[in-house]
């Protein structure tokens, strides 16, 4: 049987007997997309609530392979919201309903990235998919828990009860005590980068106290003040996992907005509790100050480890740094700690003074000066480049000696303009790098706590979330906003 189903928006899908198929119908919702195996349909088993019980089928979603909504792939657990959906097709028109166990559903619940799955039958399509209500985010684990999550791309910030696992035998169970605000928050909290998992708890600059172990954690115990960073789960097995590259894992699990193993969500730090796996918290240095300290969970590897790894550590070289925000200023005091000489590259003379006076850089160049950029010529080592908006880049290649290394941190979403004879004419790279590994990250906390290296940061409550991802957006903060969870999350 081949099942064709005919939408009026924009597209055809045909669903082969037995295949998965997945059709792109569109970016925005509710015209999105549509998954399904027509030997994975059931007759229906219940009473229709509907009345169309001639064509009426119940999907076993735990036999539908996976759906794929305009945030990437769903897991099944997008079904806990209960959610039943109709799609009725007549000769000439598609009608989509959604029906719950609450009752019928407004459009809005398509903002959640819901996709409907449609079938036909030989001359009409009139499906149902009834799912079964699995479980909310604050029922689906043990240990309740409470944050601040964003519903949906306003990107808007309210307070957001749900739940955290029980503490597993290599789990650590967290009090969360302060948490960075690092930029990929905003993009995450909007879905600027599309894989957004709504309700949505960020945060992956997470430091906090250990409440309790699980029976076979080694590296912590009760009292211990730690931290999580940007991931909280890898495979483990790969050559990138078994050579402390956790963080390259095709498996990597991200700290928040991601699929963890037990296939529920994974929220970040703007909470009260956190619980994960040990080979995946750094142990806190004592009289280290965990409020400041925090952000170096992300800004801090992020830049630690390109310099490291790209061997611009070394005392005496030249090193670049572009752009002054929260990982410019760290790159800054870490390439300064590492004894290089520094440069800060920005587009405005404004901040020409607090990187040198504040931050110690060594010189000041502005990047939209022509005669300033020509006279730094091949003087540079190595630039850790940290802008995440477009901007050119052959002129930061230009400040590259030969044999140069020039490493992208920073991420602008539209593709930076390469040309490769510059490159090729003096053997320059040019490099990405993406946090580090867990056994780096310990290392890199060790090292800026022994060299006292602490971001600039702005402590805020909570409740001041909103108008902190304002002034992120304005770039009005020297350097990171960190939430003082402890003092302003209320837990009721
Ligand atoms: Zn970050
Ligand atoms: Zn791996």
């Amino acid at each position: 049987m081949h099942s064709q189903l005919s939408l009026k928006t924009n597209s055809l899908a045909l669903l082969e007997d037995g295949a998965v198929a997945a059709v792109l119908l569109g970016f925005a919702p509710p015209s999105t997309l549509l998954l399904a195996s027509s030997s994975k349909l059931n007759e229906v088993l219940m009473p229709n609530p509907f009345h169309r019980p001639q064509f009426g089928f119940m999907i076993d979603v735990t036999k539908v392979e996976g759906i794929f909504s305009t945030y990437g792939w769903l897991r099944e657990s997008v079904f806990n919201t209960g959610l039943m959906v109709m799609v009725m097709d007549s000769a000439d028109r598609v009608d989509i309903q959604l029906f719950s166990t609450y009752g019928w559903l407004h459009e809005s619940a398509f903002n959640t990235g819901l996709m409907v799955m449609v079938m036909d039958s030989a001359d009409r399509v009139d499906i149902q998919l009834s799912v079964k209500m699995a479980k909310s985010p604050e029922t689906e684990h043990p240990l309740k828990a409470v944050g601040w999550a964003t519903k949906d791309t306003s990107g808007v910030f309210s307070p957001f009860k749900f739940s955290r696992r029980a503490t597993g035998e290599h789990d650590v169970q967290f009090k969360v005590l302060y948490c960075g605000v690092c930029h990929s928050d905003l993009h995450m909290a909007k879905n600027e980068w599309g894989f957004t998992q709504y309700p949505l708890v960020p945060g992956h600059e997470i430091v906090g106290e250990v409440t309790e172990v699980g029976s076979k954690v080694e590296k912590f115990k009760v009292g211990d003040k730690v931290g999580v960073g940007c991931m909280v789960g890898s495979c483990r097995e790969c050559d990138q996992c078994t050579n402390d590259l956790e963080n390259y894992c095709s498996k990597m699990i991200l700290t928040y907005s991601a699929v963890y193993v037990d296939g529920t969500i994974t929220y970040g730090g703007y909470s009260n509790l956190m619980v994960a796996d040990e080979h995946f918290v750094v142990l806190w240095p004592e009289n280290f100050p965990l409020d400041i300290g925090a952000p170096l969970l992300c800004a801090g590897i992020t830049t630690y480890s390109p310099l490291r790894y790209f061997g611009l550590d070394k005392p005496g070289m030249s090193i670049g740094v572009v752009g002054l925000g929260g990982l410019g200023h760290v790159a800054v005091k870490f390439a300064k700690a590492f004894g290089t000489k520094v440069t800060v590259i920005s587009t405005s003379i404004n901040k020409k003074e607090e990187a040198i006076e504040k931050l110690g850089a060594d010189s000041f160049l502005v990047s939209r000066d022509p005669e300033e950029m020509k006279a730094a010529t091949g003087t540079l080592d190595g630039i850790i480049d940290t802008v995440s908006a477009h901007h050119p880049i052959l002129p930061l290649i230009s400040l590259l000696k030969p044999h140069g290394k020039m490493v992208l941190v920073g991420a602008p979403e539209k593709p930076l303009e390469l040309p490769a004879f510059p490159l090729i004419s003096s053997r320059k790279l040019l490099a990405g790098s993406g946090i580090g590994g867990m056994k780096e990250t310990q290392e890199m906390i060790d090292f800026a706590a022994k060299h006292n290296i602490l971001p600039d940061v702005e402590i805020i409550p909570i409740d001041y979330i909103n108008t902190a991802m304002d002034r992120l957006v304005k770039s009005d903060v020297k350097y990171r906003f960190v939430i003082d969870i402890a003092k302003s999350l209320k837990l009721e």
